[in-house]
C-alpha cells in the first residue's frame, strides 16, 4: 500500500537498536531512581523496569510517585554524547527526503534527545514535526491521547497513516484507531502478534514498502 502518512518512533527504529544509546540512556534512569528512592542498585533497577512497563516511561513513575522536577530529570537523563552511539544513514536520509506525504516523529523523549539523535543520523535539516513526550502532556505512547495529539498534528486521520515502531505495546492500541501497524524487531525471531500488520527488518525497507 502507499501511505497517505507516516509516524515514525524514533528511539532504535529509525537508528540501529544495538547502539548503545538504550543502555547509556537506562544507565543514567537507573541512577536517577537510585537516588530519590534511596533504594539499592538492584532494587531501584527493578522499580524502574515497572514504572517503564505500568506507565510507559520511567519518567511516568517518577513523577507520580517521587515528585521529581522534570526538566532536571530530563536534562540528566539525555545528558550524553550522541554521535558516540548514532552514526550518519545517508541511505536513510535520501530515502526520508524523497517522502511526499505529511510524517512527524513521534516519540516517548524530549525534543532536544530526539533532535540530536536526528543530527546525528543526519536528519537535521528534514522537515517534519517531532511529537515529544511534552506535545503528549507526559501522557506517552500507549495512552490513547498520545495517538491523537499525533494525528492531529500532521492533520491526517489514522486510515492510511502508517505508524513504525520496535516497542511493540505501542503498536495495540494504534491498531484498533485503525493505523496501519509497521514493527522494526530487534532481532529477526521475535514473535509478531497479531495486531502487527507489516514487519521489516529495518526503517528503510519499512518506508520502501510504503511509497
Ligand atoms: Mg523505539
Amino acid at each position: 500500500m502507499r501511505a497517505h502518512a507516516f509516524l515514525f518512533d524514533l528511539d532504535n527504529m529509525l537508528y540501529p537498536a544495538h547502539s548503545g544509546v538504550t543502555e547509556a540512556l537506562e544507565d543514567r534512569m537507573n541512577a536517577y531512581v537510585q537516588q530519590v528512592s534511596g533504594l539499592p542498585r538492584k532494587e531501584a533497577v527493578a522499580l524502574r523496569q515497572h514504572y517503564f512497563v505500568t506507565y510507559g516511561t520511567t519518567l511516568r513513575g517518577l513523577q507520580l510517585f517521587h515528585h521529581v522536577d522534570v526538566e532536571t530529570y530530563l536534562y540528566t537523563v539525555h545528558d550524553f554524547d550522541m554521535p558516540r552511539y548514532v552514526k550518519p544513514n545517508p541511505a536513510l536520509v535520501t530515502l526520508m527526503a524523497s517522502i511526499s506525504v505529511p510524517m512527524a516523529i513521534f516519540t516517548n523523549s524530549p525534543r532536544e534527545h530526539a533532535q540530536r539523535a536526528l543530527d546525528a543520523i543526519g536528519l537535521t535539516h528534514l522537515k517534519m514535526p517531532i511529537i515529544d513526550i511534552r506535545m503528549l502532556n507526559f501522557l506517552p505512547k500507549p495512552h490513547p491521547d498520545a495517538y491523537q495529539i499525533a494525528l492531529q498534528t500532521i492533520n491526517c486521520p489514522a486510515e492510511g497513516t502508517v505508524f513504525m515502531e520496535d516497542t511493540l505495546h505501542n503498536l495495540e492500541y494504534a491498531k484498533t484507531i485503525g493505523l496501519t501497524t509497521v514493527y522494526i524487531p530487534h532481532h529477526a525471531d521475535m514473535p509478531v502478534p497479531s495486531y502487527v500488520d507489516y514487519c521489516f527488518p529495518d526503517a528503510q525497507t519499512a518506508i520502501t514498502a510504503f511509497l
